[in-house]
This record gives structure tokens, C-alpha cells and sequence, in this order.
């Protein structure tokens, strides 16, 4: 089956329910103390196109499934009725940051700056947990705003977040698997969304996640996926296809003009 479609998607999700009896959104991760032994949480990164976003909601809320969509506070991403849809889905909407590269290091104003959009959010839905937005061309590291304790207290106590959930998860026995890179290496992604566990895991294609989620998944596990990557729209499955390889694609070419020399 073709990878990064919602049909491959959907098969993903009916394995995760197969081997997971709890599948958590981060904020009911976060607000309990005391962990299960087993679970999945799923989680999505809302960088761009919004409406693909909307499109895999629908199908974990046909499949009972709730999971957390972080959205970028940026105008193409910032939509309203999709964030309201989703929410009403059951699904846990959370604000996926990037102050610090949006005010160049400048720690007053990223503070500033993400006090704003919290709010802006909240007029809209709930939002109870946060997550950086790696900002791969940016020098700055958006997580650092809270390394400084008072600003994380103020996060906490103050602005009322369960929590960063790169900072404030302890990710050492819990499998992470994402579809950085379009594709499931996960030791060979190096880009700073990573977390630090002791479990790294590499899948050469679909099927190898797709049987490793069916019958031998570790109890704990983060499924984090880029909604904007997937698509059953042929022509956008190509474009998301060129857009994640481009440098690959690139290298292809030059290859084809060094042959036909
Ligand atoms: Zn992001």
C-alpha cells in the first residue's frame, strides 16, 4: 500500500488500536499523576494546510481515536472553523510556538509575543498543552524561553499549561516514532524535534511499522505525524512527495544531466 496516504494512515491507526487499549492526548497524559503501564499517545504537528489536518481528525474520530493537533498562531495555519471542527471531534488542540525565532532571540518579546497568541487561541478552544515548532532554517531554539525556572513557573502556574511536551516529559522509555524526513528512520532524523529515549527504532518501509504497531509495539509510544505530508489527492500526494525530497530529487537530476552529457 502507498505510504503517507489517509488509507495507509487509517491501517496505522486500526494496529495502534489493536495492541493499545489507551490511547491518550497529551493533556489527559500530563494531568495524571500516575502513568499507565501501556500507552499511545498521538500526537500532530499543524505547520501548513490546515485542511489536511481536518481530513485525519475525521478518520480517528470515525475510529474513536482522540489524539492532540498543534497548531502554528501563523495566518495560513490559524483557521478558525478547523480548529473549532477538530476540537468538537474530541480531539485535544494545543499551540505548537515558535516565539523565539519569530523575535530573533529576543526573550521579552517572545514572552510578549506568546502571551498573545495563547490568548488568541483561547478565545477559540482550551489549551492546556504546548510544543515547539522546530524552526529548522532559525538559529534559535524555541524551547529555550523556558529553560529560565521563572518563566516555566510562570507557564504552569501563572498561564495555566500542563505542560511543554518536549520539556516536560520523560521520554527515556517511551518509543517515538515520526515521519520526519518522510520516511521511518528514526535515527537518522537530526533535526531538533527529537527527544532523547533510549528506544530508537528504524523502519524500512509501511509494512515493517505497520506489522511492529500490529503485533509487537512497546507499551509506550508517541505516533507523531505531519497531517500536511499526507494525502489521498494524487496530485498532492506527488507535490508533498517532491517537496519532502527535494534535495533527493535535486541530486536525481543532476544525475540524469551528468548521464545524458
Ligand atoms: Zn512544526
Amino acid at each position: 500500500m502507498k505510504d503517507f496516504t489517509l488509507r495507509s494512515y487509517r491501517r496505522y491507526l486500526h494496529a495502534i488500536r489493536s495492541s493499545f487499549s489507551t490511547i491518550l492526548r497529551f493533556d489527559e497524559f500530563l494531568f495524571s499523576d500516575s502513568k499507565p503501564d501501556s500507552f499511545c499517545l498521538i500526537r500532530h504537528d499543524v505547520d501548513r494546510k490546515p485542511n489536511n489536518s481536518l481530513k485525519m481528525a475525521e478518520v480517528e474520530a470515525e475510529l474513536g481515536i482522540r489524539a492532540t493537533y498543534y497548531f502554528r498562531a501563523k495566518p495560513n495555519v490559524f483557521n478558525v472553523p478547523v480548529i473549532r471542527e477538530i476540537e468538537s471531534m474530541g480531539h485535544e488542540i494545543g499551540y505548537h510556538y515558535e516565539s523565539l525565532s519569530d523575535y530573533n532571540g529576543d526573550m521579552f518579546l517572545a514572552l510578549k509575543g506568546f502571551m498573545h497568541n495563547l490568548n488568541k487561541f483561547r478565545e477559540v478552544v482550551p489549551i492546556r498543552t504546548i510544543s515547539m515548532h522546530g524552526a529548522p532554517l532559525s538559529p534559535f531554539d524555541n524551547r529555550d524561553i523556558w529553560r529560565e525556572p521563572k518563566n516555566h513557573a510562570l507557564l504552569i502556574n501563572e498561564l495555566g499549561i500542563l505542560g511543554e511536551i518536549y520539556l516536560d516529559i520523560d521520554y527515556s522509555d517511551i518509543v517515538y516514532i515520526n515521519d520526519t524526513g518522510r520516511n521511518w528512520f528514526s535515527s537518522k532524523s537530526n533535526i531538533r524535534d527529537h527527544v532523547a529515549t533510549r528506544l530508537n527504532l528504524d523502519f524500512k518501509n509501511g509494512d515493517e511499522l505497520y506489522n511492529y504497531l500490529a503485533v509487537s509495539a512497546d507499551p509506550r509510544l508517541v505516533f507523531q505525524i505531519h497531517p500536511e505530508r499526507w494525502s489521498d489527492h494524487i496530485s498532492d500526494y506527488y507535490l508533498n512527495y517532491f517537496t519532502d525530497h527535494i534535495v533527493n530529487s535535486a541530486k536525481y537530476m543532476l544525475m540524469l544531466w551528468g548521464r545524458d552529457r
